[in-house]
Parts: structure tokens; sequence; C-alpha cells
């Protein structure tokens, strides 16, 4: 497989978008990276400002659903691989606004799918070119406490609006690769944390409601699982698949380290207990909140495939992982202080308004 060289990273301006610029940056200079994002509440250019003034950086403030917009940059830039990072991704606001998530996950991937084949496919000679899409293990439903891992082939079984949007955009995906010969890989990986993400997650809502002793709040008892994957071991997963995966493919990431949400916060607590700062406040309160309607009780990938062919494994464990996201948090305050704006307020407000 030929080596990427010229990228287009749609969504580049959010959480795991902005930490996989950094990470090509830093691995691949000299190459050309372009971030097309709409900058919706999700995405923050400040996020970028480590890679601004690179002469391999471009920014595009545009919509992924223009799709005369994604030609031009394809052809002007002449871009060899789509990095398909941008979407509507919270499952709780998909729960209380869902049209978001299909206008932007189905439509809006089916754009860039349009887009690429028109400047890609065109003519006798197609160009060399690569389509990722970065998609979620939500797509394969539920586990319960003793089944098996998500493999490639588990049938899907989306259970919300953002996983049914993903699941949508996935099929579309292949079906480009199937029916035109797009050149496609997928990633399906569990829930990623790590510097730069948006603190409605959990991980990171956390940490600054401990340090501004609020209390903690915990969906039902606090039991469901999810497969903890440091965005760092992602962005190096997605690395392995442009350099080296097959089109057509579809290949799970993940971080090897199931957790209940309340083994997560407690451990951050923990963290927060040694990390503290002079004078930041103990509170500590745990708060169980009603259960998120349709809330899937576990998620576990089976990576063995990515193992296998490419030699993936995560590299952190979850608890140095978890400090390191804390230190960072800790000592980022200019990144975050500004989110904490009147919009993110009335959502959390809104959010536990439901219980
Ligand atoms: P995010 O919400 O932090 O960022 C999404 C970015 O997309 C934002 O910068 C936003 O401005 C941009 N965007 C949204 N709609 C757009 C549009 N119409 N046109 C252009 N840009 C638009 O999301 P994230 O957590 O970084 O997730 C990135 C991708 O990874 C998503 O596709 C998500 O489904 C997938 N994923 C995320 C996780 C996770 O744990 N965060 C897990 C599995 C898969």
């Amino acid at each position: 497989t030929a080596t990427p060289e010229r990228l287009l990273v749609t969504g580049g301006a959010g959480f795991i978008g902005a930490n996989f610029v950094h990470y090509w940056l830093s691995r691949h200079p000299g190459g050309r990276v372009v971030v097309l994002d709409a900058l919706t509440y999700a995405g923050n250019r400040a996020s970028l400002a480590a890679a601004e003034g690179r002469p391999e950086f471009r920014f595009v403030h545009g919509d992924i659903r223009d799709q005369a917009l994604v030609e031009t940059l394809l052809r002007e830039e002449t871009i060899d691989t789509l990095v398909h990072f941008a979407a509507e991704s919270h499952v709780d606001r998909s729960i209380e606004g869902p049209d978001a998530f299909v206008n932007t996950n189905v439509v809006g991937t089916h754009s860039l799918l349009k887009a690429a084949r028109a400047v890609w496919l065109a003519g006798a000679a197609p160009a060399r070119h690569r389509f990722h899409h970065v998609s979620t293990d939500e797509v394969y439903g539920s586990l319960d406490a003793d089944d098996p891992a998500f493999t490639e082939t588990t049938p899907y079984a989306p259970n919300s609006p953002y996983s049914a949007s993903k699941a949508a955009s996935d099929h579309l995906v292949r079906a480009y690769h199937h029916t035109y010969g797009l050149e496609t890989t997928i990633s399906n990986c569990s829930n990623n944390y790590g510097p730069y993400q948006f603190p409605e997650k959990l991980i990171p809502l956390c940490i600054l409601n401990l340090l501004d002793g609020k209390p903690l709040p915990i969906y039902g008892d606090g039991s469901n699982v999810r497969d903890w994957l440091h965005v760092e071991d992602h962005c190096r997963g997605i690395e392995l698949i442009l350099q080296g995966g097959q089109p057509g493919e579809t290949y799970n990431i993940g971080g090897g380290a199931e957790r209940a949400n309340l083994q997560v916060v407690e451990s951050l607590c923990a963290i927060m207990d040694a990390l503290r700062p002079a004078g930041a406040p103990h509170a500590r309160a745990i708060t169980f909140v009603k259960d998120r309607p349709g809330h899937d009780r576990r998620y576990a990938i089976d990576e063995r495939k990515l193992r296998a062919a490419l030699g993936y494994a995560p590299a952190r464990s979850f608890e140095d992982g978890l400090r390191d996201t804390v230190t960072w948090y800790l000592a980022r305050q200019d990144w975050w202080k500004p989110i904490l704006s009147g919009e993110y307020r009335e959502w959390v407000g809104r959010q536990y308004a439901w219980n």
C-alpha cells in the first residue's frame, strides 16, 4: 500500500481529530494535513494551536455536506488520503435531538463519499487514494457480562440514534467500496479518553467537577462497562491502517481496558487526591442519576485482527493514561476554561434535568 502523504482530516478540531493531527504532524513532517471542520459546539480551533503556522498545515472552516467544497479541496490540495472524523458524537445529545446526527453522520458521510468518487475515480486511471472512516464499537450493540467481545463480524445492532447514524455511515462506506471500487477502510473503536476531550464526556466532566467541588454524576448504578482506549493508541491504530490496511476491510481498535463507570470515577478520585492542586476542594460526592434511556450495558473490543495483521497493541495502561490525562487537564486550564461558557452550562443543566 502506498504511503499516505497528503491528508484531508474532517473533524480535525474535535477531540480525536485534533489529537490525530498533532500525532501525524509529529511523525510525518513534510507532508500535508488539511483540516475541514464546521466548528460546531464540539469543534475548537484552540485544540489545533500547536499546528497552526506549520507549513504542512491548513485549516478550512466548512461543512462536510458541502460537496463542491470537498471536491475543490481534494483537487487543489492533491489529497491522497481522507481521514473522516467529523460527526455528531455524543449519545445523550442524540437522544435529545437525533436530526443533527442523521444530517452530519449519514448525509455528511455520503456527501464525502460522493466527492471522493467524483474526484478520485473519474477518468480512465483512478488516482491513488484512500478513504478512511472512523467509527465506533457502539454499532455492534450491547454485551452481557459473559458475552465474547465484539469482532469485525459481530452483527450490527445499534441502539441509540447516535450509533444508528454511525452504523448507517459504515454501511455507505462499505457500499462505495463494493459498488464503485473506492478504496475504503473503516475502524470501529471503543471509548476514547485523553487531552482535548470536550467536558461533556465522563472523564473530563468528572475531572473538572472534582476541581470545582461539584458532584460526579454517574448513570444508573455505575456498573455499565466500557473498554477504554487512550486517544494516542487510537491514533496509532489509524496510522497502521492507513499504511497497511487492506481496502474494503474493517478493523476494531481497542484499549484492552474494560472498566465499569464507577471504577473509572473512583480511579479518577484517587489520582486527583494525589495530584490535587493546593486549595482545590476535597468534595467528591458521587451522585447516581437516572439511567440514560436504552443505555448499553457493556462494550468490549476484540482487536486480534489489527494485532495480527498490522502489529497493533495499546501502549499505555489505563491507569497511566488516566494519570496523564488528569495532569494534562490540570496544566491546560487555558484550554478548558473558555469552554465552560453559557451554552455548556445550559446543556449540562438540561441533561440532568431529565432525571
Ligand atoms: P467530537 O464531537 O469531539 O468532534 C467532532 C468534530 O466534528 C468537531 O470538531 C465538529 O466541529 C466537527 N463537525 C461536526 N459536524 C460537522 C460537519 N457537518 N462538517 C464538518 N465538521 C463537523 O468527536 P470525537 O470524540 O473527536 O469523535 C471523532 C470521531 O470518532 C467521530 O466520528 C466519532 O463517532 C468517532 N468515535 C469517537 C469515540 C469517542 O470515544 N470519542 C469512540 C468511537 C468513535
